[in-house]
Formats: C-alpha cells, sequence, structure tokens
C-alpha cells in the first residue's frame, strides 16, 4: 500500500512556515491571532464555565491529519453522550466538542503555543467544541464560531495510564489519513485526560485558529494546571509522519506556531469554582 500526501499549502517550517502563512491567508496578520502570552496577572473576571458529558465514557477514533493527528467521536453513535460546553466567556450558548488534537515540540524543551508567565511547555491540548450544531468547516466561517479548551503537559518519570490507549492508537496511523478506533470495543472519558484538578482555573481571550486559515472565531480557555505526561509517552508523538513538499516525511513534531501579538485585547482568569466537570451529561 503506497501513501500520497497532496503538496500542503503550509506548514510549521521552511518557505511555507508560520511567517509566510498570511501570503495565502490574510487572516494570519489579523487582530485576533493565537497563540498569545498568557501571564498569572491578568485581571480575575469569574465565568461559569461548564464541561458537560466529560465523565461519560466515548468512543474515539484517532486521524492522522498531516500536521498533527485528531481524536474525533462519531457523535452520531447513540451509544456516545453529548458532550459540550456552555457558560463560554459568560454566553450560555451550548458549543458541542468535535475534537481534540496536540501540538508539541521536536524535543520537550518547546511544543505548547501559549505560554503562561514566559514559559513553554512540551506540548498542548486543544478540545474543540463548534457553536450549536455547527460543523467545523460551519463553525470556521461564523463569529464566535469555536470554543476550544487549552491544556498544558508537564513531563513526569511515571507514565499516565490514562493516555496508553491513544498512544497505541497513534502507532497505528503514522501516515495521513490513517484512522484508527481507540481501545477498540472499550471507550474512555474525557475528564480522564486532563488534570486532576482544575483548581488553578483557566485564561480566557478572544483569538483565532493557530493554524490556516488562522481564523478568528475561536473563544479560547487556557487552563494553568497541566497534565502529566512521560517523556516516552511524548515521544510516540514525535513517530507519526507529516506531510511536506516532498511527500510524507518523518517527525511530525515542532508544529506550533509562534506568539502572536496581543493588539490591546483583553484576557481574563477565571478560577475553580466556575470550571466544573458535572457528571450528568444535562
Ligand atoms: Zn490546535
Amino acid at each position: 500500500m503506497s501513501y500520497y500526501c497532496n503538496v500542503p499549502a503550509w506548514s510549521h517550517s521552511g518557505a511555507l512556515g508560520p511567517e509566510h502563512w498570511h501570503e495565502h491567508f490574510p487572516a494570519a496578520k489579523g487582530d485576533l491571532q493565537s497563540p498569545i502570552a498568557l501571564y498569572s496577572d491578568s485581571p480575575v473576571k469569574a465565568c461559569d464555565l461548564q464541561l458537560n458529558g466529560y465523565n461519560s465514557a466515548t468512543e474515539l477514533t484517532a486521524v492522522n491529519m498531516g500536521s498533527t493527528v485528531y481524536f474525533t467521536n462519531d457523535c452520531a453513535k447513540m451509544a456516545n453522550p453529548p458532550i459540550y460546553v456552555n457558560g463560554v466567556h459568560g454566553w450560555w450558548e451550548k458549543y458541542s466538542f468535535n475534537h481534540f488534537h496536540m501540538h508539541w515540540g521536536e524535543t520537550s524543551a518547546d511544543g505548547s503555543e501559549h505560554t503562561i508567565d514566559d514559559k513553554r511547555f512540551p506540548m498542548e491540548l486543544h478540545l474543540v467544541h463548534c457553536l450549536g450544531n455547527l460543523s467545523l468547516a460551519q463553525a470556521c466561517n461564523r463569529p464566535k464560531g469555536l470554543a476550544v479548551l487549552g491544556f498544558m503537559y508537564k513531563i513526569t518519570h511515571e507514565d499516565n495510564p490514562a493516555y496508553t490507549p491513544l498512544l497505541d492508537a497513534i502507532k497505528h496511523v503514522k501516515y495521513k489519513g490513517e484512522e484508527k478506533q481507540v481501545q477498540e470495543g472499550e471507550s474512555l472519558s474525557l475528564a480522564s485526560l486532563l488534570p486532576s484538578s482544575l483548581d488553578s482555573g483557566y485564561f480566557y481571550y478572544s483569538g483565532s485558529l493557530t493554524t490556516p486559515p488562522c481564523s478568528e472565531v475561536v473563544q479560547w480557555m487556557v487552563f494553568s494546571d497541566p497534565i502529566s505526561i512521560s517523556e516516552k509517552q511524548i515521544s510516540i508523538f514525535r513517530t507519526l509522519h507529516r506531510c511536506s513538499g516532498h511527500g510524507c516525511v518523518e517527525n511530525m513534531s515542532g508544529n506550533w506556531r509562534p506568539l502572536q501579538p496581543l493588539k490591546g485585547r483583553d484576557v481574563f482568569q477565571s478560577k475553580k469554582v466556575n470550571a466544573q466537570l458535572n457528571k450528568e451529561p444535562y
């Protein structure tokens, strides 16, 4: 079986790298770009964010997208509970879970897209939610169309067992377009992948997709408490193949965008009591 990569329109380095994105994707030079540098002295303004269905078991499928790996759930399956967030930036509209993916470094010296107090982390998780029942493509064209929860990772000596099923699936999706169900016949909850505590709360601001077309449609919420992962586990992400102008090449890594200017935007923090992991889906 042979694998074919279309010549990509962008990449994370070289002639198609982030400093050139605006040539084909003008939004990349807009006023609401992400990621940004976050600081713990930002003003606190409580928001009653609620994560619904995060504790319910769900079936996930890993898909190699050429620049990262998506973990999607099939919402049409009756077995899968509704997973959504509301209270995003104080707005009660519902955003439905679409997928999550990560950004990581060539080494664990960097990899996250956002920084917190000038610290960069080895990997960052993005849980992407679409407004109402919009598709991802529709949400990318709608103001406030997406709500993304971001989480940082920290390297620990011990493996994080919750990630074992994801890593097993990654080993089967080395090339772009390949798919593999996570933990076939079983399921896991999104909450199991998150930090054990959300006590430190999150930063929130209005921004963009961090990859082309860099649409300025994202309500960002970036959490302070990191997720644990071992060096051995994070290295498995780097065994994925990415797409380049020369087809599939090894070492999908360094897939993070540099910091973007704040351009006068407000960044707020909200604390623990307002970030709830509801046990019931409703
Ligand atoms: Zn992302």
